[in-house]
């Protein structure tokens, strides 16, 4: 582990003390912190409060962007799909994870496991599915009306 691992580490323990979930996470540009974030899951009643999307908000809130290419995220846990793609939308280089999807598996963690097999399958075998539901009048689409205005 480096310091920056230790860090996400750290707050992972700190949040376990406070009745929260093992997974704390620090967003890195350069060789400043510019994000930090624990499970808030047991604070209020939001799914997305998930340590590395906290992370990434605060960060593009210092930022002042969303562009967060060339920075690296320290996830004390492996990050669930939805911070996977939350990350890779924003541009982020890369995450280092402590505990793997196996170790979150043997301690009744299993929801990220779940959602990366099913997101595995092709769409019409999946438990979630996505279905397409198109705008009949064209002039009411929200993509032609935008991309009209551009
Ligand atoms: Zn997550």
């Amino acid at each position: 582990m480096n310091q920056w691992m230790e860090r996400a580490v750290e707050l992972a323990l700190q949040n376990i003390a406070q009745g929260g979930q093992p997974f704390g996470a620090v967003l890195v540009k350069g060789e400043e912190i510019i994000g930090e974030g624990v499970n808030e899951l047991h604070l209020r009643p939001d799914s997305t409060g998930h340590a590395e999307l906290l992370a990434l908000r605060r960060a593009q809130e210092k930022l002042g962007s969303i562009d967060l290419r060339g920075t690296v995220m320290y996830a004390s846990g492996a990050p669930c799909p939805m911070c996977f793609g939350a990350m890779a939308m924003a541009g982020v280089d890369k995450a280092y994870y402590a505990n793997s999807l196996a170790d979150a598996m043997a301690v009744g963690l299993s929801r990220s496991s779940e959602v990366y097999a099913d997101l595995q399958k092709i769409n019409e075998e999946r438990v979630f599915r996505m279905i397409h539901m198109p705008v009949e009048d064209i002039a009411k689409s929200p993509m032609h009306v935008w991309h009209s205005k551009t």
